[in-house]
């Protein structure tokens, strides 16, 4: 095969792709937003075609050979083509790589094990489970192989999730966090809590509504080409990088639910509608892995949503919207109660200072089972003992405890460290971003453009043009956690006057 013949495959392989994806995509969103409800039969049938449909795309072996002859010469080809052809190599290889037999038995297992893991949930009965998890364990040790052999089991697994991360780098990362952190939760666990009342007072969902339409228009996002709709738990969706969608879920008595879910996904779309064009329609497209993903939701929701001159700039809108609801309250006080800081149970509900702690029991445990040094009997009693020590609450039943997420069931296992690097990651950028320019005057003034701007030039227009630590490395430089550690021991410090 020539090389231009390659290319040309490599071209409308990536076409196709995007093709089904789209379609994929636009069916699920059809699904979870506006779809009757017994109507969930035909979609299942066509995602299962175009499943089908994918796989044969990458399996087909003019394609494996395109890849070949494209890697041969890798030297003559420009970046684009070389990045490409690097991604979907990789693609084609992990779809290969697991045995077939074996894949099937896992798609099986994970499907009951969700089914499984939301009853035991729902009665607190770890139990049920267990022999579940032991499978998935099991089998996650066995793919670490497959993934990787030359490295130890749970370090395959993160690098399938965040590239390049593994527990040498993560065990630095989370004992910087212990020793800074633990310490600043119990201090402000001595320290009278804001009062925060006030957000849980009654907001009528067509003024939340009228009120998200604003939060877009701060962050710049252009309603041509980003949507918002509403589901039960928000999300991001990108089509291109000229259609994003986002979506929020309204509560009647709690205005800053919706108002950070419309800043976090806003985050994300920003990165998506910020992506270079030149790598659309490729496997390059998009942003380029779930923790630069999350650095980046995570800055405009925590660093910029939650920091006082933000708060200071939009307050006066939002008397406008609701001017009873929050009269007699001052930006200052709005800043203190959507930052109170409180150890809790349960991770999804947990404020910027004590969510990376909630992260760090789960990477303990995933990093024992998948090493093999714990078994999943005593997966609870460790769970207990680690929100004893690090957040200082009793864990009561395992419905609060070790049931309480969805991952495991699913089969992701190294997949949570990624939340809690993405917001180290934005925190470094912060730093990064205030010796290039002022940060905070222009933020005052309800004015993102040029933090917005910063971002764009050192993540977001590159896509996966970059691998993941390239891009962290370019706009954090070498990777250093005392930056976030730093940064909330400075907010809270300030917040609780410790
Ligand atoms: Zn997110």
């Amino acid at each position: 095969m020539e090389l231009q013949e390659a290319l040309t495959i490599l071209d409308n392989t990536q076409k196709k792709l995007f093709a089904y994806n789209a379609a994929s995509s636009a069916l699920y969103l059809d699904a979870v937003t506006v779809a009757p409800r017994d109507t969930a039969e035909g979609r299942g049938m066509a995602l299962s075609v175009l499943a089908g449909e994918q796989h044969k795309l990458l399996t087909d072996p003019a394609l494996t050979e395109a890849l070949g002859v494209l890697n041969e010469h890798k030297g003559e080809l420009d970046l684009l083509h070389a990045r490409e052809t690097e991604e979907l190599s990789r693609s084609v290889r992990q779809l290969t790589r697991i045995p077939a037999e074996e894949y099937m038995a896992y798609a099986q297992l994970t499907n009951e094990a969700d089914d499984v893991w939301h009853r035991a949930k729902e009665q607190s009965d770890f139990g049920l489970f267990r022999p579940y998890l032991e499978k998935l364990v099991e089998y996650n040790r066995k793919f670490a192989g497959y993934y990787d052999p030359d490295k130890a089991p749970y370090d395959a697994l993160l690098n399938e999730y965040e590239r390049g991360v593994d527990t040498a780098y993560l065990d630095g990362f989370f004992a910087a966090l212990r020793e800074k952190l633990v310490p600043l939760i119990h201090a402000i666990g001595e320290k009278p809590q804001p009062d925060d009342s006030f957000l849980h007072r009654q907001y009528p969902v067509e003024r939340q509504r009228k009120f998200s339409d604003y939060l877009m228009e701060v962050l710049a996002l252009d309603r041509a080409h980003c949507g918002i709709g509403e589901t039960e738990h928000p999300f991001t969706l990108n089509f291109t990088s000229q259609d994003v969608r986002i979506t929020t879920h309204y509560y009647e008595n709690d205005l800053a639910s919706s108002m950070y879910s419309v800043i976090h996904e806003g985050g994300h779309a920003r990165y998506e509608l910020d992506v270079d064009p030149q790598v659309e329609y490729t496997v390059l497209a998009g942003g380029v892995s779930m923790g630069v993903h999350e650095s980046q939701s995570r800055f405009y929701e925590n660093i910029i949503g939650r920091s006082r001159p933000f708060i200071e700039a939009i307050f006066p809108k939002m008397q406008e919207f609701f001017p009873e609801q929050l009269s007699g309250v001052t930006a200052e006080m709005f800043w203190r109660a959507v930052n109170r800081a409180q150890p809790s149970l349960i991770r999804t509900e947990a404020d910027e200072l004590t969510y990376c702690l909630h992260i760090m029991v789960r990477y303990e445990i995933e990093k024992a089972l998948i090493g093999g040094t714990m078994e999943v009997k005593d997966v609870p009693e460790t769970w207990n003992r680690l929100y004893k020590e690090y957040l200082g609450v009793d864990v009561p039943d395992d419905k609060r405890g070790c049931l309480q997420d969805s991952h495991w069931a699913g089969g992701s296992f190294g997949y949570f460290p990624s939340y809690a690097l993405g917001s180290a990651y934005g925190a470094q950028m912060l730093r990064n971003m205030e010796q290039d320019m002022d940060v905070w005057g222009p933020v005052g003034r309800g004015d993102l453009g040029g933090v917005t701007g910063w971002l764009a030039e050192k993540v977001h227009k590159f896509g996966g043009l970059l691998t993941p630590a390239q891009v962290v490395e370019n706009a954090c430089g070498t990777f250093d956690p005392m930056a976030y550690t730093d940064y909330l021991t400075k907010k809270y410090t300030e917040l609780y006057s410790l």
